[in-house]
């Protein structure tokens, strides 16, 4: 590639801010070294606020992927990683955690940049994303081995092994951090890896090569392949020498991919698109009802799986909470990525920018437009949407059952439990649910009913690492967090001792034969 042609736009776009040292090129990683693709080819990666091509990245394709599993399985058949103690390979997870937390500001500015999250929101996430690593770093020494006694008779324990090779394939919303849950558990595990980021942003992913080299990974464990889904993302599902594919991304995708998964018997965990209902009651403290459901579904641009995107209200409260609601989402901060003020960034993509106000069209004609419905003002070019609000939401309309992934709700009114329930329920997906109430049966009750893999009673969206993540029905397939990340990333091979005599049937000593 030639670089020199990738120049930036020699007049900035207003309210560009452009890191310092920008890449204009990447590579892929693959056996501890830079390469490009063996095809040369490349795609355009844009910013969001310019939408101007500022970066060209290697465009992996199947070849590329045989490399980088190729040297992936070498380092797990012959490397020292899978052979480590526990220990060892958790000095060398912290050492990660230490590099990502020291270059957390540069981390999110250049994450800022590429994916149009607001700048300490960024931040936020390359905190989380250490926090990751520290996390399995510590569970994974933490991690006792299960050990099963029949006193006399036998003991039965349990061997972890890693697996092999893993495939990681990621989404574009908060993409480093992402990428941190699924490295983490798999290289704590003794994994190797072979991550294809998303295309739309693929510039942080590209840092962990150096963070890994100087905390000191060996070579091959960690391989990085750019490209696009349906080439090098696809080529990773279809390699037979990747046993293991987690997932994060649409449903649709996910769909494809447990297909074509399906001949390999692949181990597979699948973190899917959302469309999560925030319920709440008339008896609830509105005040934090109303924080909390502007924070849930405007926060990281609405690009957040658990967007609480479907908010149900009881009767009794509906005008109040509309008025409200709306007032303060008008109030809600649109700004430049990388402006510290800012609450909503730009759109990741053109593509997706389209995509999202397609939607709000429609909810022009399927709601009540209380706040919002458009392009904001001030902002002439980038993917800016203004945080809109959709009132009196029938919960057949596709509103209200479509992912929109950006900055969009949709308000229905309820009269009963029961009724809150049912459209709480009515939707292909089951990620999350958040509840309000002040009444503590009613929301326990509630959430026992919920479909959604997560619930949150009278909160926000935090999370201890120890428990699971993940959604039902159109949402996901399987559980990461905590030891379930670990039991995905490692075959527990039981293993049976006798103490006492031999339990043998006496077959073939009947003398009737
Ligand atoms: P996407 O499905 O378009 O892409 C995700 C990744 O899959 C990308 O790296 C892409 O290149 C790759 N891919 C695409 N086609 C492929 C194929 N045929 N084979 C293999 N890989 C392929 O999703 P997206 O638009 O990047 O991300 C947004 C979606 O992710 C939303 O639906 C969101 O809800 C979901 N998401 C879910 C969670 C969760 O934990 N449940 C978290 C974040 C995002």
């Amino acid at each position: 590639t030639d670089t020199a042609t990738i120049a930036l736009v020699p007049e900035p776009v207003a309210g560009r801010h452009i890191p310092a040292d920008l890449p204009t090129r990447i590579q892929h990683y693959i056996d501890g070294a830079f390469v490009d693709s063996a095809d040369g080819d490349t795609f355009d990666v844009l910013d969001p606020v310019s939408n101007e091509v500022y970066l060209q990245a290697a465009a992996g394709k199947k070849a590329d992927i045989d490399r980088a599993v190729a040297a992936a399985r070498t380092a797990f058949a012959e490397g020292p990683w899978p052979r480590m103690l526990p220990r060892e390979r958790s000095r060398i997870l912290h050492r990660i955690a230490d590099i990502v937390e020291s270059r957390d500001a540069r981390l999110a500015e250049l994450e800022s940049f590429d994916s149009g999250l607001p700048i300490t929101q960024a931040l936020g996430q390359a905190r989380r994303a250490a926090e990751n690593f520290r996390f399995f770093a510590d569970l994974i020494v933490a991690q006792a081995d299960d050990t099963y006694k029949v006193p006399g008779r036998q003991i039965n324990y349990v061997n972890r092994k890693p697996i092999g090779v893993a495939g990681l394939i990621t989404p574009w919303n908060t993409p480093f951090m992402l990428e941190s849950w699924k490295l983490g558990p798999a290289l704590a595990t003794g994994n190797t890896v072979v991550l294809k980021p998303a295309e739309f942003t693929p510039l942080s992913a590209s840092l962990w090569a150096g963070i890994f080299e100087e905390a000191g990974l060996p070579k091959g464990v960690f391989n990085l392949v750019n490209g696009l889904g349906e080439d090098a993302g696809d080529a990773l599902v279809k390699h037979p020498d990747v046993p293991l594919i987690s997932f994060t991304g649409e449903s649709s995708t996910g769909r494809l991919i447990f297909g074509n998964a399906a001949p390999y018997l692949k181990g597979l965990s699948m973190e899917l698109g959302g469309k999560s209902p925030a319920i709440v009651f008339a008896d609830a403290d509105l005040d934090a009802a109303i924080d909390a459901t502007i924070f849930g579904v405007f926060s990281l641009n609405g690009e957040r799986c658990t967007a609480g995107s479907r908010i149900l209200v009881q009767r009794e409260v509906y005008d109040e909470f509309v008025s409200r609601y709306a007032a303060q989402a008008a109030r809600v901060v649109v700004g430049y990525p990388h402006d510290p003020a800012t609450e909503v960034g730009a759109l990741v993509h053109p593509e997706h920018y389209e995509k999202v106000m397609s939607y709000v069209e429609l909810g022009k004609t399927e709601g009540r437009l209380v706040a919002g419905g458009g392009r904001p003002e001030g902002f002439e070019t980038g993917n800016f949407v203004a945080p809109t609000v959709f009132a009196d939401v029938a919960p057949d309309a596709r509103i209200f059952q479509e992912e929109i992934f950006g900055p969009v709700v949709a308000i229905t009114p309820f009269d009963t439990d029961e009724e809150a329930l049912a459209l709480a329920n009515d939707t292909k997906y089951g990620l999350a649910a958040y509840v309000w109430t002040n009444d503590l049966k009613r929301a326990h009750n509630f959430a026992q009913a919920v479909e959604a893999g997560m619930v949150w009673l009278n909160s926000n969206n935090v999370r201890d690492l120890r428990t699971p993540f993940g959604g039902v029905k159109a949402s996901g397939l399987g559980h990461e967090g905590g030891y379930r990340s670990i039991d995905f990333y490692t075959d527990q091979q039981a293993v049976h001792i006798t103490l006492g005599e031999v339990h043998n049937p006496t077959f073939g000593k009947t003398d009737a034969a």
